[in-house]
């Protein structure tokens, strides 16, 4: 081998490097709006504007993306859209409590720096996931709940709506419903109650992930009821490695910690990130009695999507820079 100078060797090392950090940091998004769906309640003009509004929050924080925002911000911007969307169960169009209010939840993660921030039960609160995130960067906190959380929101200069925002006639159709069917005790054992949930996970040009999710909960839900999605390492978790944003049946989600095993899977065993999903959502969840999905992304920019429910509403922007929109298996 040819003798060659040590600065010559440092800068092709170097280019190297750049050449497989750019390959690693192709921004990459993933979004879901729930594994809430049921088939046969599917409608096509339901099926079209969820569609739309998929497409619409991947464009938000893709351009995003590509324009060398950080994940933390392409995973807001797209949770954004998908709450200002009546179609999506987060933000405007969150399903209601018991009472008849609609609490909001929701939690972002920033898998740089392992920071995060979550609120819990708020209802006056437009947007959910910027709330949570400025309890990541403006608070000493992680998560803050019902009236403090709204009293820090206004402490931060964030305006709060009235609560009557959030209506829409299907959710609260859907609430007489579950009130009715528990009444008469018609209500199916063991039907899955849960109604979607908005989340998203994205790789940026610097190579680092961020998960975030939002939701109004289950309808008829009770006593202050909290799901996984405001839950760090339950709805939500994003490390250095592995993005997770999670919906479906809380309870059981939070029970297995969801999001922080399948990421603890890729990193302590070295699994494959579909590999670690499938097995956590197919497999653990099921076996408690529990349903619902995940939308995963690794560092690479692999995706993973298990869902083990009629649908799961999601999409996604690869790494070839192509967008798709999807409901149901296989598509
Ligand atoms: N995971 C949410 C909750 O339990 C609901 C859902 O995703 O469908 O609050």
């Amino acid at each position: 081998m040819p003798h060659l100078p040590r600065r010559f060797l440092a800068s092709l090392l170097l280019s190297l490097g750049a050449v497989s950090m750019t390959h690693a940091a192709t921004p990459v998004l993933v979004i879901h709006g729930g594994a809430g769906v049921v088939r046969k309640e599917m409608t096509p003009e339901k099926e079209k504007a969820v569609r739309a509004g998929l497409e619409k929050a991947l464009q938000a924080g893709y351009s995003a993306l590509k324009s060398g925002a950080s994940s933390l911000d392409a995973v807001t911007r797209a949770i954004v859209v998908l709450e200002d969307d009546p179609n999506f169960n987060a933000g405007k169009g969150a399903v209601f409590n018991h009472d008849g209010r609609n609490e909001l939840d929701a939690s972002i993660m920033d898998g740089a720096t392992l920071r995060a921030g979550a609120v819990a039960n708020v209802h006056r609160i437009k947007n959910p996931i910027e709330l949570a995130r400025a309890v990541m960067e403006k608070s000493e906190h992680v998560m803050l709940i019902e009236e403090g959380a709204e009293k820090f929101a206004k402490s931060i200069g964030m305006h709060l709506v009235d609560p009557k925002y959030f209506y829409t006639e299907e959710r609260w159709k859907a609430l007489q419903q579950a009130l009715d069917e528990e009444k008469a005790k018609t209500a199916e054992p063991g039907k899955t109650p849960h109604h979607g949930t908005v989340g998203a996970v994205a790789l940026d040009s610097k190579g680092n992930l961020a998960a975030g999710t939002s939701t109004g909960g289950m309808t008829n839900k009770r006593f202050g009821r909290v799901g996984d999605s405001p839950i760090i390492g339950a709805g939500t978790y994003a490390d250095a490695r592995c993005a997770v944003s999670a919906t479906g049946w809380g309870e059981y989600y939070i029970r297995a910690t969801a999001a922080r095993d399948i990421c603890a899977r890729v990193e302590f065993r070295g699994d494959e990130l579909k590999k670690a999903a499938d097995e956590v959502v197919l497999g653990v969840i099921p076996k408690l009695g529990g349903d619902g999905g995940v939308i995963a992304l690794d560092k690479d920019g692999n995706i993973a999507m298990p869902f083990n429910t009629d649908g799961m509403f999601r999409g996604w922007v690869d790494r070839d820079g192509k967008t798709h929109v999807a409901i149901y298996a296989g598509e």
